[in-house]
């Protein structure tokens, strides 16, 4: 019975998780792909960090340069420098170099995330970025003796702060192994397994390809969960799917290397009124 409860209680640590990291990081904050309601944004932008214990703007920040420079050497965490299971500190030492330079001031940093109108976040800025995994640690010790398992407490504390795990399946599997359903410069893949545990994630060769639309999977056979979790925050009014004239220029999200053409100053203008 304790063990149902516990898989119960990590699959829903682990989908809170998801879907900050996909819908409100990657797909909202990073891409634009959707745009948060307002009052959804200036929560995530208080709260998300205690939530996963990640920082959302460094996290965008990272991202963008990923997608800027994918598979090359400036990528923050490819497997082509780092090996597969270099990714896994890789990413660590990458996010924790970006964020702070963003709170060194970094100009190059900070123009790219500049769309991005908040700073870094409190805990980050008060440098005490361990409080968020303390406080879920100490929930997971008052469920573990209040129900007398610690299975129960690991599961909630591994699913709630299991982004380091995600990531690595992301970064690492999917710019490594899959196929591919577009030819391009770096080595991205749609990884099912890896898609399949990570909610579209999975698909970054689709993503890399397409990285304005909120959409990762492209054939019949592809499923992106992560995409349902955007349909559903839409019809309850945190996320709306923008309108093409709306969405962030691609150069504003660390597209330079694949940007099609210059975006107009009005398209810049709507995007940035878009996120207010
Ligand atoms: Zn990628
Ligand atoms: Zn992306």
């Amino acid at each position: 019975m304790m063990i149902l409860a516990s898989a119960l209680v990590f699959a829903a640590a682990y989908l809170v998780n998801m879907f900050f990291i996909t819908v409100l990081y990657h797909r909202g904050l990073a891409h634009g792909s959707v745009v948060l309601h307002p009052r959804a944004r200036a929560w995530v932008v208080r709260y998300g960090s205690w939530v996963t214990g990640i920082d959302p703007k460094a996290w965008a920040c990272m991202h963008r340069l990923h997608h800027e420079h994918s598979d090359t050497g400036l990528d923050p965490h490819s497997p082509v420098n780092l090996g597969v299971f270099g990714v896994m500190l890789g990413q660590l030492k990458s996010y924790e170099r970006i964020l702070a330079g963003l709170s060194r001031g970094n100009k190059k940093l900070n123009a790219v995330v500049s769309d991005l109108d908040f700073p870094i976040s409190w805990v980050n800025r008060k440098k005490v970025w361990l409080l968020p995994y303390a406080i879920h640690l100490f929930v997971a010790v008052l469920l573990a003796v209040a129900f007398h398992s610690p299975i129960l407490g690991a599961a909630y504390f591994l699913g709630m702060m299991s982004h380091p795990v995600q990531g690595f399946m992301v970064n690492a599997f999917a710019h490594r192994y899959g196929y591919r359903n577009h030819e391009s410069a770096d080595q991205s893949t749609n990884n099912t397994l890896v898609a399949w545990l990570a909610m579209g994630e999975g698909y970054q060769n689709n993503h890399h390809a397409h990285p304005e639309s909120a959409k990762f999977s492209e054939r019949w056979f592809e499923v992106d969960a992560g995409y349902g979790l955007c349909v559903a925050a839409s019809k309850i009014g945190m996320v709306r799917f923008p309108k093409p004239g709306q969405r962030l220029p691609r150069e504003e999200c660390g597209f330079a290397s694949v940007t099609t053409g210059p975006a107009s100053a009005s398209s810049t203008a709507n995007a940035r009124a878009s996120f207010r």
